[in-house]
């Protein structure tokens, strides 16, 4: 089986992968999955923030347009994947609250209400609430203008999500292949830690070290990682929307817990959680004191695939018959990974797909 030549081979198994291999199912072509950690959510997928976050409503685009696209189908997308899974990703459409700390900002968000409206339809709403519309969950004072609601935004758990994913892909009949390290890509052929496999087409989706395969097929390093860190409490708190407060996300999962992150670390001596967590911490804290009850049960740190022109870096790799890139998820993986998936089939299927220029793999050489 491991020399049977497939459709497409997938390299790496988080969000982007996963999402890939299951729209190339939906295709009807067979898929290989190659994912060089002994089980899935080893990367940067394998985590627990899981915010589903729309850009703000005004000065709309194509990029703005392609991720509020890409939000409104999750929902369904989702359920269908716990079905056939049988697992839960925690997903749900919970909306968010961002506090408004001055009459400046107030004016700003009472605009993006308008913007909102225009941009989003039917789809979703934002609305300014006081600054007590959830005592017990935003701190009225750390919102004293306050706060901006949206019914957009949603969470899943990230690592739950991945095993859903994985589960339903497997049943659908993707081969998968764990502690398989792919160390050459060139176009029908990858070299692995473990021979080599075939295939017509093959998906980079390989994280952070995706862009060191991709190196030398365009000549250059095309991206690089940037260090978060998230800690989970042990706290139930009922089905409320999540916040954005002070550059954090506050998370209160379907499954329990509220996580908190996270850092944005350029640079970084290790890859594991360290002080700068308890930084985190302590600001979530300040935005919810109920979470000052609650004991920290996780810390977590993982690195995000961040293209060189900071937007996604998708599609045909120039110069490399059927190769793919499904990289540069950075901040919004979850978010967009469903339509990436999509949206790299028609590409390969197809041979052209409908997305911003800024995500195809060309914006991001030569920067
Ligand atoms: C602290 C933190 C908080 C975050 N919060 C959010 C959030 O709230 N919302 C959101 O949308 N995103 C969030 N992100 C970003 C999100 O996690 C990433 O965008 C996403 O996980 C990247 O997915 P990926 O599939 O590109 O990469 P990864 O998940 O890293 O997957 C790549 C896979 O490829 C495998 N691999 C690597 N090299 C090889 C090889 N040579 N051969 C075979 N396999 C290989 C790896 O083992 C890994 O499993 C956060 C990230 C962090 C770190």
């Amino acid at each position: 089986m491991a020399g049977d030549k497939t459709d497409i081979i997938v390299v790496g198994a988080g969000i982007f992968g996963l999402w890939t291999a299951r729209a190339a199912l939906a295709r009807g072509l067979s898929v290989r999955i190659l994912e060089a950690a002994p089980e899935i959510g080893r990367g940067a997928s394998g985590g627990i923030v899981g915010a589903l976050a729309p850009h703000m409503p005004e000065r709309w685009g194509e990029k703005k347009q392609f991720q509020f696209e890409a939000l409104t189908v999750l929902g369904d997308a989702i359920a269908k994947v716990e079905q056939e899974s049988g697992l839960s990703t925690g997903y749900t459409r919970t909306g968010r609250l961002v506090p408004l700390m001055n009459e400046k900002s107030r004016d700003r968000a009472l605009a993006r209400v308008d913007d909102a409206r225009e941009n989003w339809g039917d789809a979703a709403m934002m609305q300014v609430l006081p600054s007590d519309a959830y005592p017990d969950w935003l701190l009225p004072s750390a919102a004293p203008a306050g706060i901006v609601h949206d019914t957009l935004t949603g969470r899943l758990h990230p690592a739950a999500t991945c095993h859903a994913l994985a589960e339903a892909v497997r049943r659908a009949g993707a081969i998968f292949e764990v502690n398989c390290t792919v160390t050459d890509v060139q176009s029908g052929r990858v070299e692995t830690s473990d021979g080599d496999r075939v295939a017509d087409a093959i998906v980079l989706a390989a994280g952070v070290d995706g862009f060191g395969l991709l190196a030398p097929l365009v000549g250059e390093t095309p991206g690089r990682a940037e260090k978060g860190q998230a800690a989970l409490l042990d706290i139930d708190v009922a089905d409320v929307p999540l916040i954005y407060a002070d550059g954090l996300y506050l998370i209160a999962h379907k499954h329990g817990g509220v996580a908190v992150g996270a850092t944005s670390e350029k640079v970084f001596e290790t890859s594991a959680p360290d002080a700068l967590l308890d930084d985190v911490i302590r600001r979530a804290i300040a935005v919810s004191p109920r979470l000052a009850q609650a004991q920290v049960v996780q810390r977590w740190a993982g690195l995000r695939p961040r293209a060189n022109g900071r937007d996604p870096m998708l599609g045909a790799v120039p110069g490399a018959q059927g190769i793919f890139a499904a990289l540069g998820a950075f901040k919004i993986g979850f978010g967009i990974g469903e339509k990436v998936g999509r949206v790299l089939l028609d590409e390969i299927v197809d041979g052209k797909a409908d997305m911003p220029d800024s995500f195809r793999v060309a914006a991001h050489l030569g920067l």
